[in-house]
């Protein structure tokens, strides 16, 4: 269905990493690779990824490219500097990838990426151009004032957790980058504020997202489960 179109893969990895201690996420071990060469070689690997640009911070470009030079990412079209906040990082991929019709953008900081998130993403952003991953929020969720009162107790039926990947057609979420004007915490807000429906596709609770040593550790773990 999406194989005569060209994919671009956009990998931001240039976060500060501030509640990761002295560990630098990106460069922690999965298995005998980085995390950085793990999410990369599945990305390569996808029969459906023919480009993939990676986002990194100045001070771990050299470190980073001569990693992903030893693993041979055949599809890696450019390695770019990020900007202070995920959305420019992200737009510098964004630039930087050949023509092509869909993009699928992916935190660097979700090491357990699978060929089936990859696959789905694309299948599920078909319908509007536009799809993200996700998982029901299992925590009830409350909103508190400034003073940690509780206002409001939120319904958990419509509540979701969300993930990378997100997937869109290249047209769409470059419209998007041209109209943003806030701050967001992902692609998918910059859409919506295009007026375009974004559709869910279920996510993994193995997709985590790198944020604390013990997130790391959880990561190993997770990985040689799916390993074995
Ligand atoms: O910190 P946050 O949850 O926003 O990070 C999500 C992803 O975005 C991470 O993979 C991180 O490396 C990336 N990021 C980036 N450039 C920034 C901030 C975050 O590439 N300026």
């Amino acid at each position: 269905m999406f194989n005569l179109q060209k994919v671009g893969a956009v990998l931001v990895a240039a976060g500060r990493g501030e509640r990761m201690g002295n560990i630098d996420k990106i460069f922690a071990p999965l298995g005998k690779v980085s995390v950085l060469q793990h999410v990369a070689t599945v990305l390569e690997s996808s029969p459906y990824v023919d480009y993939i640009t990676v986002v990194l911070r100045a001070d771990n470009m050299a470190r980073g490219q001569s990693l992903l030079h030893q693993n041979t990412i055949t599809k890696l079209t450019a390695v770019c500097q990020g900007g202070v906040r995920r959305q420019d990082s992200v737009l510098i991929g964004l630039n930087a990838l050949p023509p092509c019709q869909w993009v699928l953008i992916h935190d660097g900081a979700r090491p357990l990426l699978s060929h089936n998130l990859i696959a789905d993403g694309l299948e599920a952003a078909q319908d509007t151009g536009a799809a993200t991953a996700a998982v029901p929020v299992t925590d009830t969720v409350k909103l508190a004032d400034d003073h940690f009162y509780i206002k409001e107790t939120l319904p958990r039926q419509h509540l979701w957790s969300i993930q990378t990947p997100q997937v869109f057609r290249f047209d769409i979420i470059k419209a998007g980058f041209m109209q943003a004007l806030n701050d967001v915490t992902d692609d998918a807000a910059l859409v919506e504020a295009l007026g375009v429906s974004v559709k869910l596709y279920a996510g993994a609770y193995s997709n985590i997202k790198l944020t604390t040593p013990a997130d790391v550790i959880l990561a190993q773990t997770l990985w040689k489960q799916m390993e074995d």
